[in-house]
């Protein structure tokens, strides 16, 4: 087949779990650097989803920590990317900025040989200015996950389908490329694709690619392949806000009858 489609089942079969002699590192350690003055909500949320995905620690390096850890008081704030210790897999960008200090952290980022999830003000900073690459270490997996807009930024005026267009900015950059909307895809470098569309526009609402973003850290952090990580975490991102929209009772059965008033949950949540 031309995409490959993940259900809930291949999911929870990959998902990482701790094994009995599992520790905190062991689980994974992501690194977020989100946020700033003006925008610390962004790191609350990248830094929360990693909390609450399969991580053993988050560290936070960014200006927004006292409002990170106001809100997830286990996160450990660092005071740099260069201190941040034994981190597996950044989650690098919303709310960063473009200016100066946001470049600096991400140019930090990309030398750090880990892997790295970049989004948002890091997708835009690379688009920008190309000179970035450079900084990136070859042998590091490298996940981008632009929204349409950044997208645009980044492969300019694609002609074709979006899963093509995902595929040769994988090929031509070496990354994976997750392209985010209503139907979301996530291409490999190796032409590898997959397509997540539940359809669902609940998530169209500011913050929730933030979410993703931790998400996918957490994964990359936790040892899962980054084609598979940017899979699992946009279908559970996907399942949780078809769950909410279900208030709370499960996921809804047909398209169309979504929605807090008269969603048509099946019954106990997943
Ligand atoms: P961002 O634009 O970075 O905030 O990310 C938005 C998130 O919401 C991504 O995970 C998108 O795939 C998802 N999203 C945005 N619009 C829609 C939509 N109309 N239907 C379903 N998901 C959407
Ligand atoms: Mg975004």
């Amino acid at each position: 087949p031309e995409f490959v489609l993940l259900d809930t089942a291949d999911v929870g079969a990959g998902w990482p779990v701790p094994a009995p002699m599992d520790d905190k590192y062991s689980q994974g350690v992501v690194g977020v650097a989100a946020g700033s003055a003006n925008f610390p909500g962004a790191a609350v949320l990248a830094g929360g989803a990693a909390v609450q995905a399969t991580s053993g620690m988050v560290r936070y390096a960014g200006p927004a920590a006292d409002v990170v850890r106001s809100h997830w008081p286990e996160v450990v704030a660092t005071g740099s990317v260069a201190d941040a210790g034994r981190v597996q897999a950044w989650s690098v960008g919303p709310g960063i900025g473009t200016g100066a200090s946001g470049r600096a952290v991400l140019a930090e980022v990309l030398e750090s040989g880990r892997a790295v999830c970049a989004d948002a003000d890091a997708i835009t900073l690379l688009a920008e200015d190309t000179t970035l690459w450079d900084s990136r270490d070859p042998d590091a997996p490298l996940v981008l996950t632009p929204h349409s807009g950044e997208f645009a930024r980044l492969a300019g005026d694609f002609g074709g389908d979006r899963i093509s267009a995902a595929r040769m900015v994988a090929a031509r950059h070496d990354v994976v490329l997750l392209l985010k909307g209503n139907s979301t895809v996530v291409a490999a470098a190796d032409g590898r694709v997959l397509v997540n569309s539940s359809g669902h526009a609940w998530p169209a609402t500011a913050g929730s690619g933030d979410v993703l973003t931790g998400l996918i850290g957490a994964l990359l952090a936790s040892g899962v392949e980054p084609w598979l990580a940017c899979g699992y975490a946009t279908h559970v991102h996907s399942l949780a806000a078809e769950i909410a929209a279900s208030g709370g009772r499960g996921r809804p059965d047909t398209p169309g009858t979504r929605g807090p008033d008269g969603a048509s949950g099946m019954g106990a949540p997943i």
